[in-house]
């Protein structure tokens, strides 16, 4: 059995631009899809064949080795009748023939059968919740609300009015699945779906519940309330398992998401477990040394301060930042002290300053003077 010409298979020229390729091919593809001409060898051979061509000829470097050797300079099979799995295996040469399939038959569909769905999980519900940062630091009780499904209480969930039964679903005929027209590269396709009539079950109610307009469930407002651990930060989500909407068919219902917002506090900041805050002190403070007030999430606590201490010298609280969440142990708290240089002087003030500045030598400015004998050392 000897290979046809690519060319030949597709119908077109040895000029034909990849417009022409394409549509001459998706008219092959079309015809000879296995989905159209089911148990049909000749149909497949040819399906294989048309994909074969039209993957070697719409790559250029593939069509160019192929315009100059032939079949023997694209496929090393090519006396053996291709190296072309059958179909959705493995077409070979990164042409992404599995994505136009997927798109074409709407995601794998009528080929491998309508997918008749059995118990699903029911959908997730995201909820946002937001707290102060102390909160986060401690842990609180928060009552979040939201809406989710419920049986419907007046039929049970069945979704069929007292005394009504069921009967055949109109839509679908009692097979649970409907065939509808799909565009995609290749034109109209038929596929395959689960019938949203009846969810696939081919029943419906005779006479719908007027609550639930048949559904059998209703959107009902909760409210919980969670216990938010100490530790959380902005951003961190609490999964609530099995809060969520109902399930399907007796499936688990699914999950709520907490996501958890953490107001910025005044004066503390937050880096992992860890805390900074920044403490303005006065100039006398700062010389003649101090016993701080220093605030911490605990509470207050005193630190004292040497006299001399510099500006922005940091010091560390072990201990006082935000526990671990899911775990033992806190972050640390780290203070930094920040001179404040007084401003809006009056003449007095001025004046008492000018004083003390006469009253100071080198000996008072450690670092000023050393910084001074350098600088004259650079320029003698
Ligand atoms: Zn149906
Ligand atoms: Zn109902």
């Amino acid at each position: 059995m000897s290979k046809r010409d690519y060319y030949e298979v597709l119908g077109v020229d040895k000029n034909a631009d990849d417009k022409q390729l394409k549509s001459a091919y998706r008219k092959l593809a079309m015809k000879y899809h296995p989905d159209r001409n089911p148990d049909n060898k000749e149909a497949e051979e040819k399906f294989k064949e048309a994909n074969e061509a039209y993957e070697i000829l719409s790559d250029s470097e593939k069509r160019n080795l192929y315009d100059r050797f032939g079949h023997a300079g694209v496929n090393q099979n090519a006396g053996a009748g291709g190296g072309f799995n059958g179909f959705g295996g493995d077409f070979g040469g990164g042409f992404g023939f599995e994505d136009i399939f997927d798109s074409f038959f709407g995601g794998g569909g009528s080929r491998r059968g309508p997918r008749r769905r059995g118990p699903s999980k029911g959908s997730d519900i995201e909820v946002n919740v937001t707290i102060d940062f102390l909160d986060a630091a401690n842990g609180v009780a928060k009552e979040i609300e939201y809406l989710r499904t419920e049986d419907c209480e007046v039929c049970s969930g069945t979704g069929a009015k007292a005394g009504s039964g069921k009967k055949t679903c109109p839509t679908c005929n009692g097979s649970g699945e409907v065939r509808y027209a799909q565009r995609s590269l290749f034109g109209q396709s038929i596929s395959v779906k689960e019938c949203d009539t009846c969810h696939g079950t081919g029943e419906v109610v005779e006479e719908p519940c007027d609550t639930c307009k048949g559904h059998g469930r209703v959107k009902k407002r909760r409210k919980i309330e969670i216990k938010i651990p100490a530790g959380v930060d902005n951003g961190n989500v609490m999964t609530l398992r099995g809060e969520g909407n109902l399930g399907f068919k007796g499936g688990p219902r699914g999950d709520v998401y907490v996501s958890i917002k953490v107001r910025p506090h005044e004066i503390f900041e937050r880096e992992g477990e860890n805390i900074y805050l920044r403490i303005p002190i006065t100039f006398p403070q700062a010389a003649l040394g101090d016993e701080l007030i220093v605030p911490t999430i605990d509470g207050k606590v005193k630190y004292k301060i040497e006299a001399g201490t510099q500006n922005a010298t940091s010091f560390k609280l072990k201990g006082k930042g935000f526990p671990y969440l899911n775990g033992y142990g806190r972050g640390d708290m780290y203070v930094k002290v920040v001179i404040e240089v007084p401003t809006e002087l009056t003449d007095a003030q001025k004046k008492l300053i000018m004083d003390l500045d006469k009253e100071l030598n080198e000996n008072s400015y450690k670092k000023r003077t050393s910084f001074m004998d350098k600088m004259k050392n650079l320029f003698s």
